[in-house]
């Protein structure tokens, strides 16, 4: 079967039609306005599509889905799973963004929990595990012939009864050398312990190695011993001049802290792990609103710019605050006039205010009053990115993934890219990272590149809907399905008309059947 074959379609205004519309051929559907193109198109070839594909299910999964009666129509064969694409048909889901809708999103969480480094906010230094090939590489790279220790710290013991059950084990489990500022202690010899300083660090001494390129298996071994013993190695130069620590930790080695190791889970905020804690994963919180508080900044304090503290109720805290601020807060000059300090003072003051008002809160008018200076703002915690603030620690060529998604389609384009991830990186993204690129280019290509990727869905016009449901279904790569879309020219600038068109030229190069119902001259 090579065509839609449809005989005698009478839906709506149908005049008994016949037509074939050709498989994995771009058809485009004309005609002047009421002449029944949308009736053939959407009414007949979709709804008997749909109709069939439900028949298709099982009784179970028929019951959940609405029944489709059947269209008025002869007869209709050589159909193709049909997937309509019209303008705004976008779940309202209030979360919902351009990232998410298109699944750029999802790729986008695995390529930050495979690919993504964490940094330190504390100093900003690289967070990493060693691991006992990387300890081994790094010791290896040292002079030939250097000499090192190899020691694992000793764990502090609650009191000398603790201590002593520690080091007798320790000589039970082989090892045999305590080490303390450069000198050895024998633990076989119980004597000399009495020179140790248990208050300070101690260390067990494991090796003693001379750096040379057969090393590497010795290397290992020490690493994983030490690792067992304390999750950590320490190689001290016999000259005491370096010191090396690896850890198997995911921790920062400056400031000592353990970090969440990356995971997709971490990146998404649709789920109680990854959301921001403050705001639940929404980006904005309903607080006092400073628009509605100071509704006119270009006023002074004295001309009334605390909106709520200008109604007679209320008046008396402007007296107050202004005898407590004294010479701290310029009252007479412009609320936009004011420093960073003056205003954290204002602020604090307008809420305390509004906390002894609301004390009242059982009566009525107060809550009304209350609710008029509230409002969505942006979630000072994350700073509207949604996430949990550990998410944003971690970075995919120098980004975190809050900026990524603050950034257009086109500068997400370029990018990605241009990254470039080291080898062993490379390695485990390659496939999100292959997807993101993918569904960026789609994106860029349908002419939405001025979109940012945090942009919500239901803020875009139906145009631009349409065309971010088109590069997704090109993201997904099926075949054998019939596109079906509605007007996708409308809203479109004629450069941009070029662009749709090579999209619907490459869904049916991918083996698809597309049909356009359309009224423009470009796209016919
Ligand atoms: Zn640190
Ligand atoms: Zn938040």
């Amino acid at each position: 079967m090579d065509a839609i074959v449809i005989r005698g379609a009478r839906v709506h205004n149908l005049k008994n039609i016949s037509v074939d519309i050709p498989h994995n051929r771009l058809t485009v559907v004309t005609g002047v306005s009421g002449s029944g193109k949308s009736s053939l198109v959407f009414d007949t070839v979709y709804a008997e599509g749909q109709r069939r594909y439900v028949q298709s299910l099982s009784a179970y999964a028929r019951q959940f889905l609405e029944r489709l009666s059947k269209p008025d129509v002869d007869w209709i064969d050589g159909l193709a799973p049909p997937i309509a694409i019209r303008q705004k048909t976008f779940a309202r889901n209030p979360r919902s963004t351009v990232a998410t809708a298109t699944e750029l999103y999802d790729y986008l969480r695995l390529l930050y929990a495979r690919a993504g480094e964490t940094y330190c906010p504390g100093c900003g230094q690289r967070v990493q595990r060693d691991t006992v090939d990387q300890v081994a590489a790094k010791m290896l790279a040292q002079p030939e012939g250097s000499r090192w220790y190899v020691l694992f710290p000793l764990g502090a013991a609650k009191d000398s009864h603790a201590l002593r059950d520690q080091l007798f084990e320790l000589r039970r489990k082989g090892f045999y050398r305590l080490f303390q500022q450069g000198r050895i202690y024998e633990l076989t010899r119980p004597e000399t312990l009495l020179e140790v300083d248990f208050a300070q660090p101690v260390y067990v001494l494991l090796d003693r190695i001379a750096i040379s390129a057969d090393l590497h298996q010795r290397l290992v071994d020490n690493t994983e011993t030490c690792y067992r013993e304390a999750g950590e190695v320490v190689f001290l130069e016999a000259s005491g001049e370096q010191l090396f620590r690896f850890s198997e930790k995911f921790a920062c080695k400056q400031c000592g802290i353990e970090f969440l190791e990356p995971e997709p889970q971490l990146f998404s905020f649709n789920s109680p792990f990854g959301a921001c804690p403050r705001c639940h994963g929404f980006g904005d919180i309903v607080d006092y609103s400073p628009d509605r508080v100071i509704p006119d900044p270009y006023r002074s304090l004295d001309e009334g710019a605390i909106d709520p503290w200008t109604k007679p109720n209320y008046r008396h805290f402007y007296r107050y605050y202004k005898r407590l601020w004294g010479r701290r807060v310029r009252t007479d000059v412009p609320y936009i006039e004011l420093s960073e300090e003056e205003r954290q003072l204002v602020w604090e003051a307008v809420r305390e205010s509004f906390e002894e008002i609301g004390r009242k809160k059982y009566k009525v008018h107060v809550r009304v009053f209350l609710s008029r200076y509230r409002g969505y703002s942006t979630c000072p915690e994350c700073g509207g990115s949604r996430l949990r603030r550990e998410a944003l620690w971690v970075k995919v060529g120098g980004k975190n993934l809050a900026e990524v998604m603050r950034m257009s389609i086109g500068q997400a384009y370029e990018f990605f890219e241009q990254l470039e991830l080291p080898p062993h990186q490379a390695a485990i993204a390659e496939l999100p990272l292959t997807e993101i690129r993918q569904r960026l280019k789609f994106l860029y290509e349908v002419g939405l590149d001025y979109i940012t990727l945090d942009r919500l869905t239901g803020t875009l016009s139906g145009g631009e809907a349409q065309r971010i449901q088109l590069a997704t279904c090109l993201g997904s790569r099926l075949v054998g399905t019939c596109y079906i879309l509605d007007e996708p020219s409308i809203g479109l600038h004629s450069r941009d008309t070029e662009r749709l068109l090579n999209i619907l030229r490459e869904l049916r190069d991918l083996g698809n059947t597309v049909l356009v119902v359309e009224h423009d001259a470009d796209i016919i």
